[in-house]
């Protein structure tokens, strides 16, 4: 059996970033991956607030292998609305870029980093049984049993132990269910439009939205979301062949076939207690229309891993709270992105703004800084605005 301070279940952005900020403190750290790098992942648009994060682990991304991404574009084709919200029009402090990024590529370096930090970091061992006691910890993986002093649950999705402990509790409203496909080779024209500024391009539609998200090495990422009903691998063919723009941006590129996701919006009602915690999407998951996911992702792992270090050095890991503080600070990251993300899909009010010409320039600063993932400031009218509504209480569904 091998024994260590931390286990790491999961290796992607999460995991990684944490078992980075554990390794640089001296902190033994086991981290158990069940796939073998580099693999696909699907999570690609990332949000400004997530090079804060890339900053603290000490992970800058090259450009030439990432593509830059300045805003989000977002468009009605069948009404010719369109409004592109641009990161540098934020409030500030907000970092003003992000990027678009192959995660197979992007999960790798994040990996490498994990290890050159000190973490030790086993690919191709799927963790099959927790089992967390007074004193420790342990986990059986397919290439052997660890033990530890604490555990963070990183499994993304798989949400190892909210789906053990029937602490995850669905969100609904939101998209149902995504298919989604890669272009390669895709024509001129297309890289034209978007090597001046890389935007995500998010298109409504009246079944929910579709997604094209430029990558480096002329490729593009399509994907739909239904907000009601099934989805097929046909639908985001459909929708490419009925969108001019994707037409325009897709014509003479290979496909890949689809891929199906369904039912994915759920926070982990017990996402800490004694030695473990959850993180990344192991501790909630919103609907991707705002690319939140791996920005919440690094952010909360990084905050989790520094309280964790913190106790480990104090010796009080057991401590079933010392993740408390961590999770208040969470929450209202993911209520944020909840309040923007129930705007999106029910209300004309959101909508207004969003197409709106001539937005206050406040309000519309302060929606982009939102936008950019900086949702933890108090200085941003927009956002408080939004908790101050009563029309939505987000501590209903992310309690
Ligand atoms: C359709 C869709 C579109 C999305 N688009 C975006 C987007 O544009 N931008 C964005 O930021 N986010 C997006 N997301 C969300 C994003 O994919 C996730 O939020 C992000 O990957 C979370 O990172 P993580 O480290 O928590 O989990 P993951 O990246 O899922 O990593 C978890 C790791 O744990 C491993 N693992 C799981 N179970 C076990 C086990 N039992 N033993 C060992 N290892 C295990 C997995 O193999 C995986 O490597 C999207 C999600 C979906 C479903």
């Amino acid at each position: 059996m091998t024994t260590t301070d931390v286990i790491v279940i999961g290796a992607g952005p999460a995991g990684s970033a944490a078992a980075t900020v554990l390794a640089e403190r001296g902190i033994d750290v086991c981290v158990v991956e069940r796939e073998r790098f580099p693999r696909f992942h699907i999570g690609e648009s990332l949000l400004p607030a997530t090079l804060s994060a890339l900053d603290r682990i000490g992970v800058r991304l090259d450009p030439d292998e990432h593509q830059y991404k300045a805003g989000a574009r977002f468009l009605d084709e069948s009404t010719g609305q369109e409004q592109t919200y641009w990161f540098h029009d934020t409030l500030p402090g907000t970092p003003d870029h992000a990027y678009q990024v192959e995660r197979a590529l992007f999960d790798g370096i994040l990996a490498d980093r994990a290890i050159r930090a000190g973490a030790r970091v086993t690919f191709g061992a799927k963790v099959t049984d927790v089992h967390v006691d007074d004193d420790g910890v342990s986990v059986r993986t397919d290439a052997g049993d660890v033990r530890g002093r604490y555990l963070l649950d990183a499994t993304g999705q798989n949400a190892l132990l909210a789906r053990r402990r029937r602490t995850l509790r669905r969100i609904h409203g939101f998209g149902r269910a995504a298919a989604f496909l890669h272009f390669s080779e895709i024509p001129d024209a297309a890289l034209d439009e978007i090597e001046p500024h890389g935007n995500i391009q998010i298109l409504r539609t009246p079944f929910g939205w579709i997604w094209a998200i430029p990558l480096r090495g002329r490729r593009l990422s399509v994907g739909v979301v239904a907000a009601e009903g099934r989805i097929s691998e046909q639908d985001v063919r459909d929708a490419v062949a009925t969108s001019d723009l994707l037409r325009r941006w897709t014509r003479g590129a290979t496909a890949t076939e689809p891929t199906l996701v369904g039912d994915y919006s759920y926070v982990n009602t017990e996402p800490h207690g004694a030695r473990f915690g959850c993180i990344g999407d192991a501790a909630c998951f919103l609907d991707p229309v705002f690319s939140s996911g791996v920005t919440l992702a690094l952010l909360g792992a990084t905050s989790a891993a520094e309280a964790v270090g913190a106790a480990l050095a104090r010796g009080d890991e057991a401590d079933p709270d010392l993740l408390a503080d961590h999770a208040a600070r969470m929450k209202l990251g993911y209520r944020a992105f909840y309040l923007l993300i129930h705007r999106f899909y029910h209300t004309a009010i959101f909508e207004n703004l969003f197409f709106s010409e001539d937005p206050d320039p406040l309000m519309r600063r302060g929606l982009v800084t939102m936008l950019a993932g900086d949702v933890w400031r108090e200085d941003n009218v927009f956002q408080n605005l939004l908790f101050a509504s009563r029309r939505v209480d987000p501590s209903r569904e992310i309690p």
